[in-house]
């Protein structure tokens, strides 16, 4: 039987897309340093999934020890999550952006190379885009990233393009996400960081409601958008999670590399989901207008077609939808 390796398993992305597969029967272990999650994530993901959850506290700087993780489960394939990812924070420490993403991504491939396992799928990011010349962005929009965090994501991707022109059959994917928001139906994961400098919009909301902040700041409302406000395109993590899956099989059929944007194709401003969060919470999300935050462009939403047609994933939930997710893991984790 095949087995996936999922490093950064117990962050946001890689927990929820670790009960996808465990729905879809297929065996994985976990590798994560616990550097940006809670101790309790473990029980609560074994509770979701009903499953023993086998994992290893390990950072992916290690290379001998992946090996040997990597031999002892029979790992087939790699979806590869563990990663720094606030933005803000890439810009005032850049050195360690580099060090975990580009030299821990390094790492985890002379691992691979070392055991064999050449299937790969990589968690990359519509911050690739920069500000885009082009709405809805296509996968061949110009890569211009405004910030560390998005230059280390490029940096894997072109050394993944190279691994591929050195050596046959490596299979490859890169997924470039958008703006996952929402959690599991259960309500026992969501997203739920350490560290208090990842600043998304959402876990933003889900302090002002936990009273952490007495207000949510807006960043900008002088953009050339409809409201002023900053535009994105919001995903349902569980469909976002679903990719994962389609694209595990897509590796298993087709080798080289390949990159798909996985959002919804809609583009939703700050305010539009503030209201829509507060129409399924009923809480009413006091605001202030704040400048431009460093870094952040106006309008970034996804052409998903490629993921659409090739994949054969579609993403099912609206923006309601997201926000009643969300809102169910803060009712279920108010301390
Ligand atoms: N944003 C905001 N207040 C916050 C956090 C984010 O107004 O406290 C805005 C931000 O300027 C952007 C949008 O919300 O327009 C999404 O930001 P996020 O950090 O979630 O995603 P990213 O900018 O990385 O796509």
């Amino acid at each position: 039987m095949s087995c996936i390796l999922i490093t950064g398993g117990f962050g946001y992305i890689g927990s929820h897309t670790a009960t996808i597969l465990s729905e879809n029967n297929k065996k994985f272990v976990i590798v994560d340093n616990f550097s940006n999650c809670k101790r309790e994530i473990v029980d609560r993901l074994k509770m979701c999934t009903n499953d023993n959850v086998a994992h290893y506290e390990c950072d992916i700087r290690d290379t001998k020890s992946l090996v040997k993780i990597i031999k002892e489960n029979k790992v087939t394939s790699v979806i590869h999550f563990a990663a720094l990812k606030s933005v803000a924070d890439s810009i005032i420490n850049p050195l360690e952006y580099y060090e975990v993403n580009v030299n821990g991504t390094i790492s985890l491939l002379k691992a691979m190379k070392t055991t064999g396992v050449k299937k790969f799928l990589f968690s990359s990011t519509a911050a690739v885009y920069g500000e885009p010349d082009f709405c809805p962005i296509d996968e061949n929009h110009k890569l211009k990233p405004l910030n560390p965090y998005a230059q280390t994501k490029i940096i894997i991707e072109n050394i993944l393009k190279d691994i591929v022109k050195s050596e046959i059959n490596w299979s490859i994917v890169c997924l470039r996400y958008f703006n996952p928001i929402g959690s599991h139906k259960s309500g026992l994961i969501g997203d739920d960081p350490l560290m208090a400098k990842n600043s998304n919009l959402m876990p933003e909301i889900i302090k002002v409601v936990r009273g952490y902040k007495n207000h949510l700041d807006v960043f900008g409302d002088d953009y050339g958008t409809p409201d002023g406000t900053g535009i994105r395109d919001y995903i349902h993590i569980m469909d976002l999670s679903e990719a994962h899956v389609k694209a595990l099989d897509f590796i298993d059929k087709n080798n080289g590399i390949n990159f798909f944007n996985i959002g919804t194709g809609k583009g939703v401003s700050v305010l539009q989901l503030k209201t829509a969060f507060e129409k399924v919470s009923g809480f009413n999300l006091p605001i202030k207008i704040s400048k431009r935050r460093e870094g952040d462009c106006a309008i970034c939403y996804a052409n998903p077609k490629k993921a659409n047609e090739i994949l054969k994933w579609n993403s099912k939930y609206d923006l309601s939808q997201m926000c009643q997710s969300a809102w169910i893991f803060v009712e279920k984790n108010s301390k």
